[in-house]
């Protein structure tokens, strides 16, 4: 049976150190502030709205949300973000995506101050994760992967790993960090050819298709590391990941659950990233 790679105790010790560093901070009279944009509400947002509010207020990050009408106005929302940019009490800024169709991620990414972009939506933060420059914020899916790989001892130098997925919110970013570990990286999509046996052949194997339990017992292999990045609904209309963990777990080494995995190091990842932000002014 594979070992399971939970989150809950990575996001504690990232939470455990945070709570250090916002202590610190207090000390010289600052506290972290973040504000989440949201247009609408949408019921995963609310969902990972309520995990946020929930883990900065554990961690001591000020958090507000606004919400803003589904039908807002490009400029409109574009003022928004400029007067969010010039607010000193905000650190950080989280939009939540995708945005309803009139408005213009194009645009709207050359708005928001890069200093204060916690999801890597600002070319200048995709930039730097593209040339390994540490100074900007990741993206946080693809670090709490990075982050669990690391909290359970996963080597990443010279091992293959197989991505399956390239959007630029998980996947291409993903690759980046994990060759800047010298990894050796696949990344394959919906084009890839042979796609079970490119699976197999990695020694660690990323899925963030977005594709219910699309990962069966025929794309693994023994001795692997898996590491379900998909949040799904299955056919009776519950929570499931691209791994059909049923499947896979007499295969594979160590697999990471869904829900409890990824998802569960994701907000610490962004209360990081504020504190970095808090830091950095
Ligand atoms: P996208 O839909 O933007 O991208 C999916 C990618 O997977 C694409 O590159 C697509 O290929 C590829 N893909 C889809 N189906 C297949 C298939 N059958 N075979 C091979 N490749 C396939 O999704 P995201 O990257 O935004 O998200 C991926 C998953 O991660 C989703 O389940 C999402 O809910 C989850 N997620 C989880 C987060 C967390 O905190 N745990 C945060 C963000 C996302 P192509 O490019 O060819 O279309």
């Amino acid at each position: 049976m594979a070992e399971l790679l939970k989150g809950a105790p990575v996001a504690a010790a990232l939470n455990e150190a945070l709570s250090a560093r916002v202590a610190k901070l207090a000390a010289s009279g600052i506290k972290p502030g973040m504000c989440i944009v949201r247009v609408g509400a949408r019921p995963d947002d609310l969902a990972y709205e309520r995990g946020v509010l929930k883990r900065f207020a554990a961690v001591g990050i000020e958090c507000r949300v606004l919400e803003l009408a589904a039908a807002i106005a490009q400029q409109d929302f574009i003022e928004v973000i400029k007067k969010i940019n010039a607010d000193h009490e905000i650190h950080g800024v989280l939009i939540f995506r995708p945005l309803p169709p009139q408005l213009d991620e194009g645009i709207i990414k050359h708005v928001l101050d890069p200093r204060k972009d916690m999801d890597c939506l600002t070319p200048e933060n995709v930039a730097k994760v593209f040339e390994g420059d540490d100074t900007g914020y990741p993206p946080c899916t693809p670090q709490a992967v990075m982050e669990i790989l690391d909290y359970y001892g996963v080597e990443l130098k010279g091992k293959r790993v197989t991505l399956v997925g390239r959007s630029m919110v998980v996947g291409k970013p993903l690759a980046m960090m994990l060759l800047k570990r010298h990894a050796t990286v696949t990344i394959c999509h919906t084009r890839t050819v042979d796609l079970a046996g490119v699976c197999r052949g990695a020694e660690i194997l990323i899925a963030a298709a977005g594709k219910a339990k699309m990962i069966g017992a025929g794309f693994v292999s023994p001795g692997q590391t898996v590491i379900d990045v998909g949040i799904n609904l299955d056919e009776g209309g519950n929570l499931c990941g691209d791994v059909d963990r049923a499947g896979v777990e007499d295969i594979v080494a160590a697999l990471t659950p869904v829900p409890g995995g990824v998802g569960a190091v994701t907000s610490s990842i962004l209360a990081e990233n504020v504190v970095r932000a808090a830091e950095m002014r």
